[in-house]
């Protein structure tokens, strides 16, 4: 755990979020800045910078977290009709938040390739 890192800060519950589906490893919520009409973040409890650091380190928990993308789009009724899943990596992709997160995006039709 990293105590100046926001996502941290929702795993140990000091910092609200609406928890859409949780394992002992993983945690999905909804994003405060929705993009879509279901816009879940799916993280890895313990602290990784992003989606590679996580996978290189400890390629199961990468697995954890795809599969909780599925289960939180199913539990958020977009399984049916699709939905993105990303890993913004870096500056040029805009990654703000230094914990790695999945973006799960649903509910609209979106445009390939994204801006
Ligand atoms: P990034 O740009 O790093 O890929 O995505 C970070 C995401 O975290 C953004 O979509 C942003 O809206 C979301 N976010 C930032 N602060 C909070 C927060 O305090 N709570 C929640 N639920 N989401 C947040
Ligand atoms: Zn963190």
């Amino acid at each position: 755990m990293s105590t100046d890192c926001l996502f941290c800060g929702i795993v140990a519950r000091t910092v609200p979020a609406t928890v859409v589906h949780e394992t002992d490893t993983v945690l999905a919520f909804r994003d405060i800045d929705p993009q879509a009409p279901s816009h879940l973040l799916v993280i890895p409890k313990e602290h990784y910078p992003d989606a590679a650091a996580m996978a290189t380190a400890d390629p199961r928990l990468a697995g954890d977290v795809l599969a909780a993308a599925g289960k939180a789009a199913k539990a958020d009724g977009i399984d049916a009709t699709g939905y993105r899943l990303v890993f913004n990596t870096g500056t040029d992709a805009n990654q703000t938040v230094f914990h790695a997160h999945c973006h799960v995006l649903g509910g609209r039709r979106m445009s390939w390739p994204p801006g």
